[in-house]
This record gives structure tokens, C-alpha cells and sequence, in this order.
């Protein structure tokens, strides 16, 4: 797949949206600084005439975003303490994030980075040299994580390359991806993708983000499957969200069909405060609640953390 070619193939406009989908005119919001992304390939799994559809309501951007609510903030987790380079996070121990690329395949609405600053500076940063020279120099590093932004928007060829790098660090052992794209565009999983992953020294793990039963059509699990058929662990991690999937029966039928296709449920997040997404709040009773639930229904390996994000812990702090 060429660099970023997908992103040609996805609507941008909200009206246009709402008329290909069958909805009023009067639902199209536009939001300048944080705008309609969302790639064609997802429009197929949205329910037609349904302005409550759990997969829409995650891109329709909504005039509930514009009202500003007390404790959402741009900055929800204080990440800019935990910068420790150029696109360089370390919150913990032997783990550093890495922020490839601010680019997404699309704008979920509840982001906790929608307003990161690094969105309207370079797309892409070029060089990741720097970044690279201060892993090789903290030896407590064992994990590095690609993270964004959406890593799998960039082209495999340079994804590779920067692996290749990453191998190149002795006391580097593991390279873990996290990434929206093989739910959002499955064509994503492409060869070459696998190649890299499976072709270098470093333990690969690949984390997706999907949030609703509904977004696992049978190509996302033929992609899925391919990875796992290739070697390469998945994981899941999914966000609690009002109106999309803070219900028992959805959240099980979730966990079960990702078990159902192999891939391990790891996280269930709890949404970060960021401004904006006030809208998509659960309260952490009723998180804690659906976690009973799940446990009460499903076997113990398909039952994910329930976690959240709380700056300065030494991990995150799990809810339940
Ligand atoms: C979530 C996160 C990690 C990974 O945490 P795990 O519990 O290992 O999945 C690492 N670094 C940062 C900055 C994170 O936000
Ligand atoms: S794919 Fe991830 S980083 Fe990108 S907009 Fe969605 S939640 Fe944010």
C-alpha cells in the first residue's frame, strides 16, 4: 500500500456523510480543529438511517463537543511531563512510547489526544534519530512502543526501516504497535506489514483498538487472522463508551467474538477527561459493574483490565 493513500478514500465532509447514510442534514457538525475523518471501508458497518449507531456516533462529529465541562481538558494525562525526547514518552518502567506520526485513518470523537499540540505541527516526524539515541542510551528499556497518531498510517518501507533500528539496540527485546487501522481499513494488513513484524530479532506484539462488536466484520477478523496465523500476538484494547458499548450484552458479545477470533481482550479503558468528549463519559461504579458482569458470563481469558489513566502512577491504575 502506497503512503497514506487511504486517506484519499475517506469522507471528510459531515453533510456529505449523513446523506450517504440516509440521515437529516440537521446532524452535520462541523469541529475546525479536530475535523470528520473517517475512511469509506467502516461506512459498511454502520447502520443506515440510525443516528444512534454505536459505530457512527465514535466519528460523527457532535455539537455536544463544542460545550466546554469542568475537569475536561486539552491535556487530559499530563503527557508533556512525561516527554522524555522528540516524540519520546516514559510514564513506565522499561516501556517508552513512541509517537510516529500524528496521523490517524480517522477521528474517533473521544480521543484524549484530539487537541495534542503535535497535530498541527509536522504529519510526520522524519527523524527519528534522536529518539533512537536516547533508547540506545537508557538500558532500562526492554519495550518499545509505536504508538501516535496511528503508526500503520506510515508506509511499511519506512515502518521497517525504523524496526530495523530498534533491533539494532542490544538491550532492546520487544516491539509492540498500537493501532486502529487493521479495524478501521483491514487491506492494511498487508505482506509487507507482516514481513517486518515477523522479520526482525525483536518479540512483536500488535495491540488493536476496536470498541464494538459490530467493527469486526469478516474482513477485519481475515486480517486479524492473518497476523495471528503469521505469529505475531494480539491484543485488544477498547474504551468505555456512553451510548456505544456500556452495556453488558455488547460488551460480551465483544470480548466474545474477539476470543472467538484469537485476539485477546486486554484493556477496557476508562475515558480519559479530555475536552470534548464529556458526552462518552461512564461513570467508574458502573464500569466496575459490566466487569462483574463479563466475569459472571465469559471465561476468565476473555474478561479484559478495566483501567484507567492517572498521571504520576507507576502504571495504570486498574479499576476492576
Ligand atoms: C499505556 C502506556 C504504556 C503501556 O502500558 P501497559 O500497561 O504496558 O500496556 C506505556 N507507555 C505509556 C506512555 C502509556 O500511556
Ligand atoms: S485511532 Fe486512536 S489516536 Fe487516532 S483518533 Fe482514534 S483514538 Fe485517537
Amino acid at each position: 500500500m502506497e503512503s497514506l493513500t487511504f486517506e484519499n478514500d475517506a469522507v471528510r465532509d459531515p453533510a456529505e456523510l449523513c446523506r450517504m447514510l440516509g440521515l437529516d442534514s440537521s446532524l452535520a457538525v462541523n469541529v475546525a480543529d479536530f475535523p470528520l475523518l473517517v475512511p469509506r471501508t467502516y461506512l459498511s458497518r454502520i447502520r443506515h438511517g440510525d443516528p444512534n449507531d454505536p459505530l457512527l456516533v465514535q466519528v460523527l462529529p457532535s455539537k455536544a463537543e463544542l460545550s466546554e465541562v469542568p475537569g475536561y481538558r486539552n491535556d487530559p494525562l499530563s503527557e508533556s511531563d512525561a516527554v522524555i525526547g522528540p516524540g519520546l514518552l516514559k510514564k513506565y518502567q522499561g516501556r517508552v512510547l513512541m509517537v510516529t506520526t500524528v496521523e490517524c485513518s480517522v477521528h474517533c470523537r473521544f480521543c484524549f489526544r484530539r487537541h495534542c499540540s503535535c497535530r498541527v505541527s509536522a504529519r510526520t516526524i522524519e527523524d527519528w534519530s534522536p529518539a533512537l539515541g536516547q533508547i540506545a542510551t537508557d538500558r532500562s528499556i526492554r519495550e518499545v512502543i509505536l504508538s501516535g497518531g496511528d503508526p500503520l498510517t506510515l508506509p511499511d518501507a519506512q515502518l521497517a526501516r525504523l524496526a530495523q533500528s530498534l533491533a539494532d539496540i542490544p538491550h532492546l527485546r520487544r516491539l509492540r504497535v498500537h493501532t486502529r487501522l487493521p479495524v478501521m481499513i483491514p487491506a492494511r494488513v498487508t505482506d509487507e506489514l507482516i514481513g517486518w513484524l515477523r522479520g526482525g530479532r525483536l518479540t512483536t506484539v500488535v495491540v488493536v483498538h476496536v470498541n464494538h462488536p459490530a467493527e469486526i466484520d469478516d474482513a477485519v477478523a481475515g486480517a486479524l487472522g492473518r497476523l495471528i496465523d503469521a505469529g505475531v500476538p494480539v491484543l485488544s484494547q477498547t474504551v468505555l463508551l456512553s451510548g456505544v458499548n456500556d452495556c453488558p450484552d455488547v460488551l460480551a458479545e465483544l470480548c466474545e467474538r474477539l476470543v472467538d477470533i484469537r485476539v485477546m481482550p486486554y484493556y477496557l479503558h476508562r475515558l480519559d477527561p479530555v475536552a470534548g468528549a464529556s458526552h462518552f463519559d461512564v461513570p467508574d461504579e458502573i464500569g466496575i459493574r459490566l466487569i462483574a458482569a463479563l466475569r459472571a458470563r465469559l471465561p476468565g481469558y476473555a474478561v479484559p483490565r478495566y483501567v484507567r489513566e492517572r498521571p504520576g502512577e507507576a502504571s495504570k491504575v486498574v479499576l476492576a
